[in-house]
């Protein structure tokens, strides 16, 4: 059911001027009494002082904010939802996940992922970053009107012919999935059609024990079932790595990388990401269901990493609602500011899909469109702790 109280503004092209009682202009700045003057689907002013006028609207006591992002999720398996056995290890979940996916079919997973998409909006989020391997989601978003970016997933090997496209509001673009699950021949490919593009190329990395024992070049296993999938990964140059320094050798890494997950990293591996200005986003409610961990978000913080957030899929979380995965931010690690989590579900997942010149903030020139979350603050320093524990861990 939608949340009454989270209303989304899309906010046409005539001048108006929408208050309310608190505006959240970014993680650190929080008005009081103050408006947000649009015109021509863009932020005009970020208004002190609002006078009253037949073109101000006013929301009410609650707050206005930034619509939130939800940076890596895969919409394609919303119908997997409730299926699959989680807590029992990860490769028990990839093999349920590829059997059910298969009995559905193909228009069962239509169907429950326009259903996820509809919800969006109503969940506060504005900006996706969409991953798809079997390209069934693209058009369900642009019949939203939803704004982002839709990744084509590829794994195995080959040279394929990606539709890259940098649109507004959706960009077409390529994911590789993993370092262990896609040769690096198409990773270096990707990688480079993508840069060509201007767009983000997204990929997982460092989520699970296979893919950290394949990269160290120590598990026959998953060697022997990539070969009962028609992919020879005798050339590949593992061995005594990290997935990160992997990536890294092989050109990957960048400032239009997006490196999902980062579940397993060394502190060596955390400045490289840092040195070679990486994205990052982090899917901690994902991670905790199918490895019982969290990623270490304090270390990223204190280089300077700027982790966006995501969901991952229905199949390996409760929700798609950033909302919940502040929340759940907050529960496991209440040493990280309400501001710093605040920023992960709006600014960094921005920058991080390429967008912060639309989104992430309430700033002049941004996207006319805003959340307003209709809940009671009674004062300035309470309104992040408001929103972020907003949701339900
Ligand atoms: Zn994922």
């Amino acid at each position: 059911m939608p949340d009454p109280r989270i209303q989304y503004i899309r906010a046409g092209n005539e001048p108006a001027v929408f208050k309310a009682k608190w505006v959240i202009k970014d993680p650190w700045t929080i008005l009081e009494n103050a408006g947000i003057a649009v015109a021509g689907g863009r932020i005009t002013a970020v208004l002190d002082t609002v006078p009253s006028g037949p073109s101000v609207t006013d929301c009410g006591p609650g707050i206005l904010m930034p619509p939130l992002v939800n940076a890596h999720m895969h919409l394609e398996l919303s119908a997997l939802a409730h299926r699959l056995p989680l807590g029992k290890g990860f490769e028990p979940w990839v093999k349920a996940l590829l059997t059910a996916r298969d009995s559905l079919g193909a228009s069962a997973l239509i169907r429950a992922a326009r259903h996820a998409v509809q919800a969006l909006p109503g969940q506060g989020t504005g900006l996706v970053g969409e991953v798809s391997t079997l390209g069934l989601t693209r058009s369900l978003l642009t019949d939203q009107g939803m704004a982002g970016v839709w990744f084509q997933e590829y794994l195995g090997t080959g040279y394929p012919a990606p539709d890259l496209a940098a649109d507004f509001p959706l960009s077409g673009s390529a994911a590789g999935h993993a370092p262990h699950t896609t040769s690096p021949d198409l990773l270096k490919y990707l990688k480079n059609r993508t840069q060509k593009a201007g767009l983000v190329f997204s990929i997982h990395v460092a989520e699970s024990d296979a893919e950290m024992r394949f990269i160290k070049g120590n598990n026959r296993s998953w060697h022997d079932f990539l070969i009962q999938r028609g992919i020879d990964p005798k050339d590949w140059p593992v061995g005594n790595k990290t997935p990160v320094t992997y990536l890294k050798d092989l050109g990957i890494l960048g400032p239009h990388t997006l490196a999902v997950h980062l579940l397993q990293v060394l502190d060596t591996d955390l400045d490289l990401l840092a040195d070679t200005q990486t994205g990052i986003c982090l899917c901690p409610r994902s991670n905790q269901n199918l490895h019982n961990r969290i990623p270490d978000i304090p270390a990223l913080l204190k280089r300077h990493l700027r982790p966006a957030l995501g969901t991952d899929s229905l199949a390996s979380c409760a929700s798609l609602s950033l909302f919940d995965e502040m929340a759940f931010v907050r529960h496991l690690c209440p040493e990280v500011s309400p501001a710093d989590i605040f920023a992960m579900a709006t600014k960094n997942g921005a920058s991080a899909l390429g967008l912060a010149d639309r989104f992430g903030t309430l700033s002049p020139g941004k996207q006319s469109e805003f959340i307003y979350l209709d809940t009671g603050v009674s004062s300035r320093n309470q309104v992040l702790e408001k929103v972020i524990c907003y949701g339900t861990c």
